[in-house]
């Protein structure tokens, strides 16, 4: 993975024979003639045509997470949400439900049982580690069954063996948010997820650089037994799914990444693996000495102690799944007191920086969440979330030691 990242050809002779993809900041392209014109417009050729539908450089980069992951197609969106939006809205029609659980990021939650529920859209929430729960919430209208593979911050982790099965047994496509680990240490294809979604603003971006979000279609699920995309499934067979995506909803609602946002994240591919091993180690081994400091209840993170997804996560994504954890501290004013004596680790949201962050989800990602909603998510008062940077193990921890 690690060469096949770096060495994914682009379309040549580039005018300068340059070494790296050139960033091509053009709104439209220019023809030789109205025939090419019409060829291009009317999807015959492949030539760009304006930068809200394709442009080379946000290609180029499709490509190479295409080559990573030998998915059928990658589509690249300015941001997260966009990604997870786009992707619900090609699958989903007025009186269509998502099955999920209830523990999801912050916005996703609000997209789902807000902007989509007026829609006519719904969502069921069930308990994704209990398989028999998720299978007793799918009926004839469910679009998709929507889950994140390490939940935040909760850091519940479905078994997605047994997910996968339900929904193969159902007829049903299985979409994951796979933000939390990336593809070069979690292989969504091989856990039998069809629709894998990416917050690239995390960790492809290289350093919390720029926003953007993949879509990537495995080509696995029949679409024959999808209500919304049968009529083009009998025309274009698997293509179904992003034929939908590339040939109308991207386009009509106008999220495609943008040019030097995909050179940022191209680069941050480059060293995607470098920094994931660096990071996801550091973030068990400070784990681990930070469940020793008296001050703390307890720490979260899926394969650390008697945690009970040690077995599934392991399974799943290898010893170090992530680089975030949890602490519990006594209540939320121990929290913010821990918080504003940080020194070295910043206080932010985001994940993945090359930075240490930590932040108090509770007062913030789901602070305008009610109370009672908050308790419904186990999003709790005394939660502190760590993202683990680059820096050196022990600076780190120093830093959280001191602070508690
Ligand atoms: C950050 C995040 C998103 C949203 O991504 P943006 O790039 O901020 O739009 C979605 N899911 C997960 C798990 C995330 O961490």
């Amino acid at each position: 993975m690690e060469t096949k990242i770096l060495h994914t050809p682009y379309a040549k002779p580039d005018a300068y024979n340059a070494l790296s993809m050139p960033v091509y900041h053009s709104a439209a392209y220019e023809f030789e003639s109205a025939e090419e014109m019409e060829m291009a417009f009317t999807g015959k050729s492949t030539n760009h045509t304006y930068s809200r539908i394709t442009n080379p450089t946000v290609q180029y980069f499709e490509d190479r997470v295409k080559n990573i992951t030998g998915a059928l197609s990658v589509t690249a969106l300015n941001s997260g949400m966009a990604a997870i939006a786009n992707a619900i809205i090609t699958l989903s029609k007025s009186g269509s439900n998502i099955v999920t659980s209830r523990h999801l990021f912050g916005n996703t939650y609000s997209l789902f049982t807000s902007t989509l529920a007026a829609f006519g859209i719904e969502t069921r929430f069930c308990d994704m580690t209990a398989p028999a729960n998720v299978e007793s919430q799918i009926n004839e209208d469910t679009c998709a069954v929507f889950l994140e593979i390490i939940t935040n911050p909760q850091m519940e982790v479905a078994d997605l063996q047994a997910i996968s099965q339900i929904c193969k047994v159902k007829n049903v496509p299985l979409l994951a948010d796979t933000t939390i680990v990336p593809f070069c240490a979690f292989n969504a294809k091989a856990h039998g997820v069809d629709i894998e979604l990416i917050s690239s603003t995390k960790y492809i971006s290289g350093g919390a650089t720029s926003l953007g979000g993949i879509i990537i279609d495995y080509g696995t699920y029949n679409w024959m037994n999808s209500p919304k995309l049968l009529p083009l499934a009998k025309e274009v067979g698997d293509l179904a799914f992003t034929t939908k995506l590339r040939k109308e909803i991207h386009r009509n609602m106008g999220a495609y990444m943008t040019p030097h946002v995909a050179y940022m994240q191209t680069l941050g591919l480059e060293t995607l693996t470098l920094r994931y091993e660096k990071a996801s180690r550091t973030c068990f081994e400070l784990a681990k000495k930070v469940e020793q400091l008296p001050q703390v209840q307890c720490v979260n993170y899926p394969t650390l102690g008697e945690n009970k997804f040690a077995q599934v996560s392991r399974k799943q994504f290898g010893d170090y799944p992530g680089a975030m954890f949890t602490l519990d501290l006594e209540s939320r004013e121990t929290c913010f007191r821990f918080l504003n004596n940080l020194k070295l680790v910043k206080r932010a949201t985001n994940l993945f920086d090359n930075k240490s962050l930590a932040i108090h989800p509770a007062s913030t990602i789901f602070g305008t969440f009610t109370p009672e909603a908050r308790k419904l998510m186990r999003v709790m008062d005394t939660t502190i979330r760590v993202s683990v940077g680059l820096e050196a193990l022990d600076d780190i921890f120093e830093d959280i030691k001191d602070s508690l």
